[in-house]
Order: structure tokens, then C-alpha cells, then sequence
């Protein structure tokens, strides 16, 4: 050690020592009643916003882009490319939340100007959210909404700087917010988007992604009908589809409906990827819980008693074993907060007090923590039986 350096040092830290003392003595004695950092970091994280619908557009014949802004005037919060807003839709006497993949790019979100947007399909005659969004949602209306969310993004640190995106039908929102942004300058990757649609008529967000098309952003349309005059890719995002649009090192961002999932597992699997080259975005709840295995048969058509604690208060209502306890609750009226819908982000954990629970063995985000003290995450847990439940006031 040297000597002279040591003392340098201490004399130093005895010099800062001062310096404070005389600060705090040249001090008011009156508190500040300004939070300074905690007022930025509000800024930034808001937390749940209200937002006004601003704007909606058709799409294509089953799907409409609602643009968002911020109900007070205020700047919306800063996201990245890729990630969802978890929107809640006052409907009857209860309020349902949906998560939703921004399709409008961080970039536009940004000052007094700025919006974010959704694209949503209407369903084929089973929705309930995406149905309110397509049919009764008018500009004007307020919702309110938690942005930002999720983990599926690009991140240099980890991916490769050449992405291939495997996207269908409503699959394409994160990747057209990620394309905006890369056309826009203020994303720096590659990005290839081989995009299944069942027909030409039927592609999402089209213009907007051909606007995007340049040096770092290339679209693949891959149609599955048979369309007479299609000259492009035909079929499904099959192994060989895939191989022949990868160059070099390259990571993989997938979204789309479960089957397309079940089908692109086995595709990528041919293609030896290492795991770490593979990012899948959360697909919501399961159409069907009733047919994973484990499931128990005649819990099919169940009625249960949910006795939900909050607080003293304790509240009885009736749930089914085949929809998730977050359904049971929104459907009795009572607010409870939920953002991805899959088991993964872990805002709707619940202790449960009694009773058995069955959990979506593709949505166990828990930790070993939770296991052990009995917490669940509530959109992927089932009730087969009388259960007690405790959750938090809101
Ligand atoms: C991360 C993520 C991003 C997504 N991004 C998009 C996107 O960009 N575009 C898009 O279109 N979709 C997207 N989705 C899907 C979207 O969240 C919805 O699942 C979809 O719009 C269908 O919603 P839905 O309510 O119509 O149908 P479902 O989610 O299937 O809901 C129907 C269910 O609602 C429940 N229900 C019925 N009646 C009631 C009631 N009275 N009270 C309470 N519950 C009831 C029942 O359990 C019923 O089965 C995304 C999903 C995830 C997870």
C-alpha cells in the first residue's frame, strides 16, 4: 500500500465529512416537501393510467387499430418496442383486463403528441374483450391501462443482432412497433419478419409494415390458403422457411396463436437452435384448460364456492373449475390486478388460504417461494374444489 496515497485518501473522505456537516448545518429546519427522484421516477413508471381512445381505424375486415392518449394531456411513459399495455375495460358492474401488444412504436409514444395503439382481432363468435374492442369501443371513451409490460424486446446485451421474427395473425404487434422503430433510427438491429396470414385480404397492419421495409427491415408474408395469383411465400413458417431467411448468428422472437406454437416447437427443433436464440412471448390464457393433462375429468362442468378475503372483509362466489380465479373474481365485480394473463408476470399473485388449486402447467410462473407459503398467480390457477383465497384491497 502506499503510504501517501492512503493518507490522500483519508484526508479526502475527512474533507467530504466536512463539506456535509456544513451543508446539513446551512440547512432549513423547515422539511422539503419535494420529492424530487420520487417525482421523476413517477413521471417515468406511472402506473396505471387513464387514457382516452383517441382514435380508432379499421384494419382489415376483422381487426381494428385504436390509438390511445393520455386522458389528463399528459406525456405517456416511456416502453420498448415489443412490449404490451395491460388495458381494463369497465363492462356491466366489473372491470376485465386484456393484455394487448403495443403496435405503435416507442418513438410515438414520446412528448405532448404522443400515442400509443393496439391492433385487435375480433374472435369467431367466442370473445368478449376483443369483441367490445372491434364493435362497441368509440373515440372518446376512457379505459384505463398499464404500459409497458412484459419481456418480450429486443435487448443487445443478449440477442443476436439479427432477429427473424415468426409472426401470425395478431402476432405481428410487437414486431410492427419494433419495425417502426428501427425505420424510425432509434432501434439498432435486423430485423426479418416471416408473417403468416390465411389470406392477402386478411394481413394486419400491411401498409404500415411495407412503409417500414428498408435496409434493417425485410417482411416475408407466408399465406396458408390456397390464393390463386399469390406469388409469394405459400404454406406455414416451416424449418425450411425459416433456414432459408436466417443468416449468421441469429435469435428468434415468436408470437402468435398457441397452434402455431405447438407447430413452430417441433419446426424449430429440427434446426438444432441453442435455447438461448429462442424468445416466445406469452400467448394469455388457454382456450381449454379442461384438456391438459392432469386436469381432473370431472371437474369439466364444476361449480365451486371461491370465499375471497380482503382485508376483514370476507366475500362468497361462485366459480368455475374450468376458468381461472381471476375470471371468477371479475366476473363477481371485484377488482383484482392482472397485466400478462399467462402465469408469467406475477401481479395477480394470491395466497390461498384453503382448497385445492389446479395450475396451467403452461403458465406456472411461480417461484419456489410461492410453492412453499401456497401463492399462485391467479389467471393460471383453477378451482377444483372450495377455495379460500386472500388478496390484497384495491
Ligand atoms: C402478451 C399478449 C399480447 C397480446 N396482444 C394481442 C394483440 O396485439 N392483438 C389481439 O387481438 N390480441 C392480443 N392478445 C390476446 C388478447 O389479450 C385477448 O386474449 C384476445 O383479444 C381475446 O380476448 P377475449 O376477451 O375476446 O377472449 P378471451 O380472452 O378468450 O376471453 C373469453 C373468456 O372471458 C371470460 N368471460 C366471459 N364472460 C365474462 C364475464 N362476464 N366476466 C368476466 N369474464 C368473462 C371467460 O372465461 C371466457 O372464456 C394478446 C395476449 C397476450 C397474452
Amino acid at each position: 500500500m502506499k503510504v501517501k496515497g492512503f493518507l490522500k485518501d483519508v484526508g479526502g473522505a475527512s474533507r467530504v465529512t466536512r463539506a456535509r456537516l456544513a451543508a446539513f448545518e446551512s440547512a432549513s429546519a423547515t422539511p422539503e416537501k419535494t420529492d424530487p427522484i420520487g417525482e421523476a421516477s413517477k413521471a417515468w413508471h406511472p402506473g396505471r393510467l387513464e387514457l382516452k381512445v383517441a382514435q380508432i381505424r379499421t384494419c382489415t375486415k376483422t381487426s381494428k387499430t385504436v390509438r390511445f392518449v393520455r386522458a389528463d394531456g399528459g406525456e405517456l411513459p416511456y416502453f420498448y418496442a415489443g412490449q404490451f399495455i395491460a388495458l381494463e375495460f369497465p363492462m356491466g358492474e366489473t372491470i376485465i383486463s386484456r393484455p394487448y401488444s403495443l403496435s405503435s412504436a416507442p418513438y410515438q409514444a414520446r412528448g405532448k403528441e404522443g400515442f400509443a395503439e393496439i391492433t385487435v382481432r375480433r374472435s369467431k363468435g367466442d370473445g368478449f374483450v376483443c369483441d367490445y374492442i372491434n364493435d362497441t369501443l368509440k373515440e372518446g371513451d376512457t379505459v384505463y391501462g398499464t404500459m409497458g409490460c412484459g419481456q418480450f424486446y429486443y435487448e443487445p446485451l443478449r440477442d443476436a443482432k439479427n432477429v427473424v421474427a415468426l409472426a401470425g395473425g395478431t402476432g405481428i404487434t410487437p414486431f410492427a412497433s419494433m419495425a417502426k422503430e428501427i425505420a424510425h433510427g432509434t432501434l439498432d438491429m435486423d430485423l426479418t419478419i416471416l408473417f403468416g396470414s390465411v389470406s392477402s385480404d386478411d394481413i394486419i397492419l400491411k401498409e404500415e409494415l411495407e412503409a417500414c421495409e428498408g435496409e434493417h427491415v425485410h417482411i416475408v408474408h407466408v399465406l396458408s390458403g390456397d390464393e390463386p395469383g399469390w406469388t409469394g411465400e405459400r404454406g406455414f413458417l416451416s424449418a425450411d422457411l425459416i433456414k432459408k431467411y436466417s443468416k449468421g448468428d441469429t435469435t428468434y422472437f415468436i408470437c402468435g396463436p398457441q397452434v402455431m406454437y405447438n407447430f413452430l416447437h417441433g419446426e424449430l427443433a429440427k434446426m438444432d437452435i441453442p435455447k438461448r436464440r429462442v424468445r416466445f412471448e406469452v400467448f394469455g390464457t388457454p382456450k381449454d384448460i379442461t384438456r391438459f393433462d392432469g386436469f381432473p375429468a370431472e371437474e369439466k362442468e364444476a361449480m365451486h364456492n371461491l370465499t375471497v378475503v380482503r382485508g376483514i372483509h370476507e366475500d362468497v362466489i361462485p366459480a368455475k373449475a374450468a376458468e381461472s380465479l381471476v375470471v371468477a373474481l371479475e366476473r363477481a365485480g371485484i377488482r383484482i390486478e392482472t397485466a400478462c394473463r399467462s402465469g408469467e408476470c406475477g401481479l395477480c399473485r394470491t395466497k390461498v388460504l384453503s382448497g385445492h388449486v389446479f395450475i396451467c402447467p403452461e403458465g406456472d410462473g411461480r417461484r419456489a417461494a410461492d410453492k412453499e407459503f401456497n401463492y399462485v398467480h391467479a389467471c393460471s390457477a383453477y378451482p377444483v374444489g372450495d377455495v379460500k383465497i386472500k388478496i390484497p384491497i384495491l
